[in-house]
């Protein structure tokens, strides 16, 4: 017998039987009670179509899918390496490392005519 005035009402999902019918007339046990008829501890879990889940919802940039950074080929590592080192500024190694891993992602893998064509745009950290 639940008595709605005390703690344990009844379930809200259910109506406080533990079971739910589905649209083929198969009976269920109640998700939100687990069979119980009485109402979960936790607030919101019993009525997710009226409330959405805050943890659902994303947090500043946490979940913002990861841009690609680096190459993924020996040659373009290899590559994006030397750029990083080379004295070119950072806008300009970015530009060019971009430019890597956008012709990887065409090509599947770094070409020795890209290669060349890139170690063109930067000389090595050493030239006066
Ligand atoms: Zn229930």
């Amino acid at each position: 017998m639940i008595d709605p005035t005390r703690s344990a009402e009844p379930c809200g999902v259910c109506g406080g039987d533990g079971r739910l019918h589905n649209a083929w007339g198969q009976i269920a046990t109640c998700p939100a009670c687990h069979g119980s008829g009485r109402r979960a501890e936790d607030r919101g879990f019993h009525d997710v179509t009226k409330t959405k889940p805050s943890h659902h919802q994303p947090t500043n940039r946490a979940k913002v899918v990861e841009k690609q950074t680096w190459p993924t080929t020996p040659q373009g590592a290899a590559l994006a390496s030397d750029v990083r080192a080379s004295s070119l500024d950072d806008a300009t190694k970015a530009r060019i490392t971009r430019e890597i891993i956008d012709h990887e992602s065409t090509h599947g893998q770094c070409t020795k005519t890209f290669v060349k064509k890139i170690r063109k745009q930067f000389r090595p950290a050493a030239a006066p």
